[in-house]
């Protein structure tokens, strides 16, 4: 790993740990999400990097893949669970981090712990040569151990420049996956636990978006649109509050560009049994023998 890649990271990290923290600190009651979602970003950009996707805010039963939009009036309620998931990049690589907070109560304790404590025992492990299977072992054992459920169809993953889910899948299960984890790689350990079924489904499409490819196209405003999005955020998702500072018509010319296929939004995940979920995320970086935890 060159000194330029390994420079980056260790930035791109430091700041999205900063910006789990302030997120998380920022959670309280009747606060609004679009509040805490703007200056997380904010500290983000001020520290010199750039969002690598939208600050994700999840709630009870949502594990993932919800960001505010403009003007959302949604509020943090007492007794909520709340996952903050934040990302920088600094030329193009990634940090990728969550925390899990409760909003005025301790109710939730043992599951907050349980993703915390799963995700230090992948931690402990991970290195050149280690399976990725074992990884998921080590999760689901810390996870089930406390009577709780891992999230199954949920998984980390392996990062690479301008790329936020390259190469390898971490499952939260042993899945018997012959994979392993090799060194110079980048990747992000990510424990979801629940006291649900342990799955999530796709509920209805949330405002993350993707590009997809580029089209011509008839509306002309759309396709310009296309066009400014793709120079701004290229490989890397992005979200409606993100374009309506680009242009006041974003709401509509995104749902244009998503049922031409320019775009695609990625769903809301929701626990099947409308199970509390927990999250903790951590980006680690196998830089030869050594492991360096980017985001602690
Ligand atoms: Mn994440
Ligand atoms: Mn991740």
């Amino acid at each position: 790993m060159d000194e330029h890649e390994i420079d980056c990271l260790r930035k791109a990290g430091a700041i999205s740990k900063d910006a789990r923290e302030l997120g998380a600190s920022l959670v309280k009651e009747g606060g609004r999400l679009v509040d805490v979602a703007e200056e997380v970003e904010s500290l983000i950009i001020r520290r010199g990097a750039r969002p690598a996707f939208p600050v994700n805010i999840g709630i009870n039963d949502v594990a993932a893949h919800y960001t505010p939009s403009t003007g959302d009036k949604a509020v943090f309620s007492a007794g909520d669970v709340v996952k903050v998931d934040v990302g920088a990049h600094v030329d193009g690589y990634v940090g990728d981090t969550a925390i899990t907070v409760e909003v005025g109560t301790k109710n939730w304790r043992p599951l907050l712990e349980a993703s915390e404590k799963a995700l230090r025992m992948a931690l402990d492990m991970v290195g050149d040569g280690v399976a990725v299977s074992s990884l998921g072992a080590a999760i689901e054992r810390a996870i089930r151990d406390v009577g709780l459920k891992p999230v199954t169809n949920l998984t980390g993953h392996g990062m690479r420049r301008y790329s936020l889910h390259a190469g390898l899948t971490i499952p939260n299960i042993n899945d018997g996956s012959t994979a392993k984890i090799k060194k110079d790689m980048v990747v992000a350990i990510e424990p979801f636990a629940t006291n649900g079924a342990g799955q999530v489904y796709n509920e209805k499409p949330g405002n993350i978006f993707r590009v997809v490819k580029e089209r011509p196209m008839r509306d002309k405003k759309a396709e310009e649109f296309f066009k400014t999005i793709a120079s701004n955020f290229g490989s890397l998702p992005f979200c409606e509050r993100w374009c309506t500072s680009l242009n006041p018509e974003a709401p509509v010319l995104l749902r244009t560009l998503v049922r031409h296929g320019l775009i695609s939004s990625y769903s809301i995940l929701r626990e099947v049994k409308g199970g509390m979920v927990s999250q903790a995320e951590h980006t680690v970086v196998i830089d030869g023998e050594r492991r360096e935890i980017t985001t602690l």
